[in-house]
């Protein structure tokens, strides 16, 4: 339970902030299903983070194969927004928020209803062909077979357009977040440990550049000690219900 102290400091820099923007981790999406990939429960327990690398990928990219579509693409896989991510969405269309700069890849910010979404790991609904570079709907047809080839050229190797490790992310993204982080007087961070680099290093250049750091996280980060001015220590969907319920 948050004080209702604590409640009213966030909405009061909520609502006296020019420019706010959100950053998000896996502990938003956990409530739709979706297992984080560090800390107890998580993907990293179960499988080899090394599957998952571009090198090994480009060398044995069945097994890899196997266990992306295990992590990823299991079958009759539902993925439904949670609470937080719909109310984001309001929170953007009331022009409380002006970005939503996320390390997930499972575009649920984008199916809730939020439009400026920075996709900083890129996403898992499109793939791309290592050889052409064409970028297709990763399509059931496609996950169908043990390796997906390109359609368009052919022969390719077709990877998920997430970063996998050992790539680096998406330059144009990476330069609009930190273009973002440097603008705004406030960053949410919602449900991110903050051990991810280069990602980590967004919410660090607003709290750098005089902006305050609202985290909404049940556990503590990296970043609780470091950059937060404001530990909400429950979960998103908790807080941001009641948040909202003051906002609007
Ligand atoms: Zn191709």
């Amino acid at each position: 339970m948050i004080s209702p102290e604590k409640i009213q400091r966030a909405n009061e820099l909520i609502k006296s902030s020019r420019k706010t923007a959100v950053f998000t981790g896996a502990g938003i999406s956990v409530p739709c299903g979706i297992p984080p990939f560090r800390g107890p429960g998580g993907v990293w327990n179960r499988y080899d983070p090394g599957l998952l690398s571009i090198d090994r990928f480009r060398k044995s990219p069945e097994e890899s194969w196997d266990a992306i579509r295990e992590i990823f693409y299991p079958d009759n896989m539902v993925i439904k927004p949670s609470r937080s991510h719909e109310i984001l969405a309001q929170m953007e269309s009331k022009g409380f928020i002006s970005t939503v700069i996320t390390q997930n890849i499972d575009s649920l910010h984008s199916k809730a209803g939020s439009v400026n979404v920075l996709e900083l790991h890129g996403n898992s609904s499109k793939a791309v062909c290592l050889t052409c570079t064409a970028v297709m709907d990763l399509t059931t047809k496609l996950l169908a077979l043990r390796v997906p080839r390109c359609p368009h050229c052919s022969t390719g190797l077709l990877k998920p357009s997430f970063t996998f490790f050992g790539e680096p992310l998406d330059g144009r993204t990476l330069e609009d977040a930190f273009h973002q982080a440097l603008q705004c007087d406030l960053m949410i961070c919602i449900g991110s440990t903050g051990e991810v680099m280069p990602a980590a290093a967004v919410p660090a250049a607003t709290s750098t550049s005089g902006g305050k750091i609202i985290e909404i996280n049940p556990i503590r980060s990296n970043f609780t000690s470091s950059i937060t001015d404001l530990h909400l220590q429950a979960t998103s969907d908790e807080v941001l219900e009641v948040i909202s319920s003051l906002l609007f």
